[in-house]
């Protein structure tokens, strides 16, 4: 089975490299650096009409488009908490000395979601399954450590950073873009542009580079507001494939239950948030990724990131990696705002019609 699925994978990427789809590692003519592809003539092509197709959605729910730069200083990340817990967790090789991302090591082999674990339950699980170096075959060291994934950089003296996301650069123009909407909430607003990780080991081809394409929205809503959604009515009859984390614990299958079940269930806290999962999930639909091949997995309490209340992934199943996350659904809540507004000094905050100060979440 493995030798089939090497040889699949061979033949796969050959026909991405001649079919003029994806080329690299770039520079390939200097042997190429990990985590960096080119597009060539037809993947460019497909990459536009992806593209597109987000764009399209995106403005026909009112959604606009910003630009944002890519080189932002170090303040910015400090102030979003990247700068402090934007690591991976890596396992080091006791003798070849290669360094792997402990979580993914697991993921590829036994498709099981390892980032949510514990730095003591992945050392647990790669005892147990005796997971070795796949370099070299050698024993992995007993302990985890952490790396920092940011791509740094300095401009005018200053410390600054590739962006690691998209999605933070966008809150920065917040009095702007409330400006813009009439100082209305909800409105919404997306980017699509380059954004980059140090990666310790780049793997799975363009799935896992170190500068990669995302595509984000952001609405910016009042929290009052969240449960009193006027799209949710159109929308909360809709079935979707929720995978909750108590049901991954248990290793109960996956079931489609509408929107609104789910938000009875207690699955999902709000309207609002039920209409943004029932949004990327249908947009993956539409692009021609069959229903049995996507799913709804729930981030584990243990596993959300610092900055989400709620957090949902689509996963995609693909032939040659198993279960992959390609979006995040995260309830930001006001944790950005605030905290721009207390590194910057600036008032981050939006105003209700009886004039009540509050600063707006972020979906
Ligand atoms: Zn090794």
């Amino acid at each position: 089975m493995e030798k089939e699925k090497e040889n699949f994978e061979k033949d796969f990427l050959s026909f991405l490299n001649e079919g003029g789809l994806v080329w690299g590692p770039s520079p390939e003519i200097y042997g190429g650096l990990a985590g960096f592809y080119v597009y060539g003539p037809v993947g460019k092509l497909l990459k536009n009409k992806v593209e597109n197709s987000i764009r399209r959605v995106f403005n026909i729910h009112g959604f606009r488009e910003l630009e944002c730069p890519m080189v932002v200083p170090d303040i910015v990340w400090k102030a979003s908490g990247h700068l402090d817990t934007f690591k991976d967790r890596v396992i080091k090789c006791s003798k070849c000395n290669s360094v792997f991302r402990a979580d993914k090591l697991i993921q590829e082999k036994y498709d099981v979601p390892a980032d949510g674990f514990s730095d003591e339950k992945l050392l647990d699980f790669i005892k147990e399954k005796k997971i070795k170096c796949p370099t070299c075959d050698g024993a992995l060291e007993g302990k985890i450590n952490s790396q920092s994934l940011k791509m740094k950089t300095t401009v005018a003296g200053q410390d600054a950073a590739l962006r690691p996301e998209t999605a933070t650069v966008t809150y920065l123009s917040y009095p702007r873009t409330y400006n813009y909407f009439k100082k209305k909430l909800p409105f919404g607003v997306f980017q699509i542009g380059k954004a980059f990780r140090n990666e310790i080991s780049p793997r799975q081809h363009v799935l896992r580079g170190r500068e990669f394409t995302q595509a984000e929205g952001q609405i910016f809503v009042d929290p009052q507001e969240k449960n009193n959604w006027q799209k949710y009515d159109e929308i909360k009859n809709e079935s979707l494939p929720f995978w909750d984390y108590k049901s991954q614990e248990s290793e109960s299958a996956v079931k489609s239950i509408s929107v609104a079940e789910a938000l009875k269930k207690g699955f999902i806290k709000s309207q609002a948030y039920g209409w943004c999962i029932w949004l990327a999930y249908t947009h993956f639909k539409s692009l021609g990724i069959p229903a049995e091949k996507i799913r709804l997995r729930q981030h584990h309490p243990d596993e959300k990131a610092f900055y989400a209340d709620d957090a949902w992934d689509i996963e995609i199943k693909l032939n040659l990696y198993g279960w992959f996350e390609v979006c995040g659904v995260h309830d930001r809540t006001d944790y950005d705002l605030k905290q721009h507004s207390k590194f910057s000094g600036k008032d981050l905050v939006a105003e209700r019609e009886n004039g009540e100060k509050f600063v707006p979440h972020i979906l």
